[in-house]
Parts: C-alpha cells; sequence; structure tokens
C-alpha cells in the first residue's frame, strides 16, 4: 500500500479506540461532561448493555447554541485555551475529545439549551457528519444519547464482552462517580429497569451504603485524614471508607480512588491502601475501600492518557504515605474475633441441619453476628493505633500500684482454663468461651513488641555467646551481603568471612533462645523468595521471619501461669485478634452460642 494521509474520519475512528474502548467509556465521558456543567442531577439509561442505547440527561449550563457544533469537533473544549491551564484544571474534562471520539464510532443526538437562552438546539451527529441541526424548546441543561455504538466499526464490536459485563461495569461507573459526587442526584436504569439511585444529600455515607449494600456498609469505618506530614507540600485530604480486617475480598478490583474528584486507576495507591492492611489480612485477600483523595491542582498531572485514568504526582511518595496512614489509622483495632458460626474456619462450626433443632421444638442456631464479640467488650470501635485513650475503658480495669498500664486492653479479660492438643489455649470471659492458637497469639505479641522498639529505633541485639559461622551458596550470600545493613538495623549483626561465610556476632533479643543458625537460614530462605525489592518489604519480611522464629509453636505444653501471661500480653495488643500473617489468633463460642448448641436456649 502506499503512503496516504488518512482521512479525518479515520484518524478519528482510530483516536476514539483511546477514549472510548466500550460502552462504560462512554458513560463516564458523559458523566464527566454532565458533572463539569455543574449539574445536581444526573439521569442515565442504558439499553442492550450500553451498546443500543445510552442516554444521559442533566440539569447543568447547558450548551450555547452557536457553540453546539463545535461541541463535536475534535480538540473543541470549553474548559481549556493554553497548556497552562492545566495545571489549575478544576474539571474532569479538558482534552476537547470525548464528544468528538464517540460521535465517530455511534449515532448522537443531543438537545441542549444554555441557561442564559430562550431557545435551545437540536442536533445529530452520525458518524462523525452532522446530520441535522434546528433550534428547539428544550429545557435547561443537556439531553444526549448514544446510539448503536460501534455500528461503523465492526472491530471495536467484536471486542465487547457479553452484554452482563457492559451492564456491570457501567453500574460500577456510576455508582462509582455516585459516591465522588455525593451532593448530585444520580439514578441509573438499564433497560427499563432502576438499578441505582443516590439521593444527592450530600453525605459520602449514604452513597455508599446505596453503593454498597447496608450489610457491607457496616463492616467499613470511616477514613478521613488531613496529612501535613510533609511540609513543604499543602496537605493531602484522605476521606472515605475502608472495610475493617475482617471483611475483605479476592482480588483488589473493591479499592476505588478518587483525585480531586477524578477516578483514578493507580497500581501505587491502590498498594498503599492494601499495605495499610499489613498483618491485618491473610496473604491472598484485599480490602474494600473507597477513597477521595485532595490535593492541590498543581501537586498532580491529569494529562497522562486519554481516558484520563492515570495521573502522576509530583511527590508521589507523600501521597502514599499518606494513603497509607489514613486508612492504616481507621482500621487497626477493628480486627475481630472471628465467631465460629461462620465457618470459616472449618470444622467447629456446627453444621446439624435445621431440622434436628426444629424437631426438638428449639429456635434453629442464629446467625453468625459478627457484633458480639465487640459488643460486649464494649470497646474495639473507636480505638486507634496512635495510642490515643478510649473514652470508654472502664478505669476500674487498670490495676492500681502497677502505674498506669502501658496500653489500654483491647480484649475482655480472659481466664485460662487449659489447653488442648499442646496448641491451643482454652480461656473463657464475660462473653463466652475462646480458642486461642498459642503460636499465633504469641507471634503477635511479639510483632508487636518488635515493632515497638523498631519504630523507636531501639531495637535490642544479644551478642551470641559464642559466635558462630554460617556458610551459604553463593548467591544466598550475595542476598545476605546486600542486606547486611537491613538485618543490623533489625539487630542481627553478621560480618563477612570469606566469599560466602558470615559469622554471627548478634541476634535479635528475643531469638536469644534460638539457633541463630536455624534463624538465619530461614531468613535468607525468606528473601529468595520475596518479589518485591525496597527496603520496607525485606525489613518486613525479616521482622516477620523473626518473629516466628521465636514465638513459642505448636506442639509445646505450656504452664499455667505462662499461658495466663501470653494472654495479658495478647490483651493489650493493638490487634489481637490477627497474627501478623493476617491469621485468627482466637475463636469465640459465645454464651448464647454454648446455650443453642446445648439446647438450653
Ligand atoms: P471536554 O469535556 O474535554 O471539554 P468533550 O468532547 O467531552 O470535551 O466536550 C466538548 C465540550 O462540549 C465541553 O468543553 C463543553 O463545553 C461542552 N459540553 C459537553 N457536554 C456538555 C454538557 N452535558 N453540558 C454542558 N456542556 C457540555
Ligand atoms: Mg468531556
Amino acid at each position: 500500500m502506499p503512503i496516504q494521509v488518512l482521512h479525518d474520519h479515520t484518524v478519528a475512528q482510530i483516536a476514539a479506540g483511546e477514549v472510548v474502548e466500550r460502552p462504560a467509556s462512554v458513560v463516564k465521558e458523559l458523566l464527566e461532561n454532565a458533572l463539569d456543567a455543574g449539574a445536581t442531577s444526573v439521569q442515565i439509561s442504558v439499553e442492550g448493555g450500553g451498546r443500543k442505547r445510552i442516554r444521559l440527561s442533566d440539569n447543568g449550563s447547558g450548551i450555547a447554541s452557536e457553540d453546539v457544533g463545535l461541541a463535536f469537533s475534535r480538540h473543541a473544549t470549553s474548559k481549556l485555551h493554553t497548556i497552562d491551564d492545566l495545571a489549575s484544571i478544576a474539571t474532569l474534562g479538558f482534552r476537547g475529545e470525548a464528544l468528538a471520539s464517540i460521535a465517530s464510532v455511534s449515532q448522537v443526538s443531543l438537545a441542549t439549551r444554555h441557561r442564559n437562552e430562550d431557545t435551545g438546539t437540536q442536533i445529530r451527529v452520525e458518524g462523525s457528519v452532522i446530520v441535522q441541526q434546528q433550534p428547539a424548546g428544550t429545557p435547561e441543561g443537556t439531553v444526549i444519547s448514544v446510539e448503536n455504538l460501534f455500528y461503523n466499526t465492526p472491530a471495536r464490536l467484536k471486542f465487547l464482552k457479553k452484554e452482563s459485563t457492559e451492564k456491570r461495569r457501567i453500574l460500577s461507573i456510576v455508582t462509582r462517580y455516585a459516591m465522588a459526587y455525593p451532593d448530585v442526584r444520580f439514578l441509573l436504569e438499564q433497560d427499563g429497569r432502576e438499578v441505582f439511585r443516590s439521593s444527592g444529600s450530600g453525605q459520602l455515607a449514604d452513597v455508599v451504603v446505596k453503593a454498597l449494600g447496608l450489610d457491607n456498609f457496616r463492616n467499613m469505618v470511616e477514613v478521613e485524614l488531613t496529612d501535613t506530614e510533609h511540609g513543604k507540600l499543602d496537605p493531602v485530604n484522605v476521606v472515605g471508607y475502608a472495610s475493617t480486617p475482617d471483611f475483605s475480598r479476592a482480588d483488589r478490583s473493591h479499592i476505588t480512588l478518587f483525585v480531586n474528584g477524578r477516578h483514578v486507576q493507580d497500581s501505587k495507591l491502590t498498594y498503599a491502601v492494601v499495605q495499610a492492611y499489613h498483618t491485618l489480612l491473610m496473604k491472598g485477600r484485599y480490602p474494600i475501600a473507597i477513597l477521595m483523595i485532595d490535593i492541590a491542582p498543581g501537586e498532580v498531572d491529569v494529562n497522562v492518557h486519554p481516558a484520563k485514568a492515570e495521573v502522576r504526582f509530583r511527590d508521589a511518595n507523600a501521597v502514599f504515605s499518606a494513603v497509607q496512614r489514613a486508612v492504616r489509622q481507621a482500621v487497626v483495632g477493628f480486627s475481630r474475633t472471628p465467631d465460629v458460626r461462620s465457618g470459616r474456619f472449618g470444622g467447629f462450626a456446627t453444621t446439624q441441619p435445621a431440622t434436628t433443632w426444629g424437631s426438638h421444638g428449639l429456635r434453629e442456631p442464629a446467625q453468625l453476628d459478627m457484633e458480639l464479640p465487640l459488643e460486649d467488650a464494649g470497646r474495639y470501635p473507636g480505638q486507634r493505633e496512635t495510642g490515643e485513650a478510649r473514652d470508654s475503658v472502664d478505669p476500674s480495669e487498670i490495676p492500681e500500684g502497677l502505674g498506669a498500664p502501658q496500653k489500654p486492653r483491647t480484649l475482655p479479660m480472659l481466664r485460662v482454663v487449659g489447653q488442648v492438643g499442646a496448641m491451643y489455649i482454652v480461656a473463657e470471659g464475660p462473653a463466652g468461651m475462646y480458642l486461642i492458637d498459642q503460636h499465633a497469639a504469641h507471634e503477635r505479641i511479639l510483632y508487636e513488641q518488635f515493632m515497638d522498639t523498631f519504630d523507636n529505633q531501639n531495637v535490642i541485639a544479644q551478642h551470641t555467646l559464642a559466635a558462630q559461622t554460617v556458610e551459604f551458596p553463593s548467591s544466598e550470600a550475595r542476598l545476605v551481603e546486600d542486606n547486611l545493613g537491613i538485618l543490623q538495623s533489625v539487630g542481627f549483626d553478621l560480618e563477612s568471612f570469606g566469599p560466602n561465610a558470615f559469622v554471627v556476632r548478634a541476634v535479635p533479643g528475643m531469638l536469644a533462645d534460638a539457633d541463630p543458625l536455624e534463624v538465619v537460614s530461614a531468613i535468607v530462605d525468606d528473601l529468595a523468595q520475596e518479589k518485591s525489592p525496597g527496603r520496607e518489604a525485606i525489613e518486613g519480611k525479616i521482622i516477620l521471619r523473626v518473629c516466628r522464629q521465636a514465638a513459642v509453636k505448636a506442639g509445646q505444653v505450656l504452664s499455667h501461669d505462662e499461658m495466663q501471661g501470653l494472654i495479658r500480653q495478647l490483651e493489650r495488643c493493638r490487634s489481637p485478634h490477627t497474627c501478623p500473617h493476617g491469621r485468627p489468633t482466637m475463636l469465640h463460642i459465645s454464651g448464647d452460642q454454648l446455650a443453642r448448641e446445648f439446647g438450653r436456649a
């Protein structure tokens, strides 16, 4: 084929691919236009998963009659004049591409009336060509209807997913924008059925309830932080909701982020949210979060991607750490004791069919009541990692004469009953029975102790009595060499001794009784497996390993005093309900549940 300059229309269709990938992207662009126009009410109706028709009507400013035709030209926008405007852009759109792109791959009708004009305009554009334009009496605002999407680009059409998938994506876009704009009323109908509605009350919580359902919302905590830690930067504001650690999902797709009102996909910020749950969630589990991040417009570059889904921060680390801290602060202390009824942890939950209970004329076993362990302890919600005193701590619990206890209690007082299988401690509390995994619980205690000293740069290194030498295969020896500094910050003192050998001079204090060679080998194995580079990941991994090695093992018989001591310490952990790997430390069976199981209820 000889080289030819492409037809304008072909150029438009090619370019459209970047902006209009699927029906949900059309919905997104139209929504953004309505919001930019200052609408307080937006109605969306979609047919056939958006392929047949997407109709959006808003009560925004409308378009002046002389501008209507121009709106469909490429790079025509009312939102920006020079590139300098971009630094302080406050609108969602600015590229002037969306309407032109959409109109090049569909048939569009638009009726609009500007708020300063008496008559409106009606226009029809098919495959980039204006086929009709006339004055029309229409209400203030804009109604746009996009029909037969991709009718002239069969290749695109082929790549569309099932109608149900497209519908789901559209719902997800609309609910996300509704959350970001709680003072705007949204209504979404699909094939004539209302599927989402928000009230426009201005309360984020109202929209989150609508979007996630009340049951899910109950498992969310509020996030709110104005971060001024990075002094040079204008403050970063983070508000929203995040799930409690016992409520998680199998992937990251439930983490929704907005930056200055713009929905963004940013893997680094998503990672910051996941990091905030470090040691609280099991591997492979992810939180649900809806976060609105607000920063000065000059701190963020929104012009990275035609669909404007990615942004770049001037100081990405500052934003990252603000997000992480905001979420961490909100969720720490909210992890709860899993109730055995949940059946999540296997065998213990009753699987008795309801009829058995029925035949005895008893109530069916009650449904899982996740609130129970919290309610009766009566003081977990509201606790913050910062250690700020909770209003509800009962001062009578603080033993006198000991001085003020270092930390508030996060579990009810438990009395040790005994040990099962040299693995689990059976304890009794005001709210029933607790089964505690001794190894997991001790790991949690050691982890928090370690982190306290670590954060204060007070790590205790214990010199080994007789310095021992370890030797590794050369690739592993390099790993040790590369990480000597980190190892030292955690309390290890290793010194190169020949090409692949090291002398172990000190180990972290809590490992004083452990075999240093075994510990160091385990750490080297961990390092070899660690995929994410970076000091923090490596440090974290080493600390987890140290705590695991130092913790009492399953299979170790404990004296009554040892068990009681362990429980006393667990009661004062910030996050006593999970081990640092995110697994539960305890199961709880309430008094009511026991009564029901024994047919006493
Ligand atoms: P951009 O939003 O990047 O400016 P678009 O192609 O999405 O580009 O829209 C082009 C222009 O059309 C906008 O700048 C705006 O002036 C006008 N416009 C589009 N939709 C609406 C609407 N719903 N209400 C008012 N004006 C609109
Ligand atoms: Mg736009």
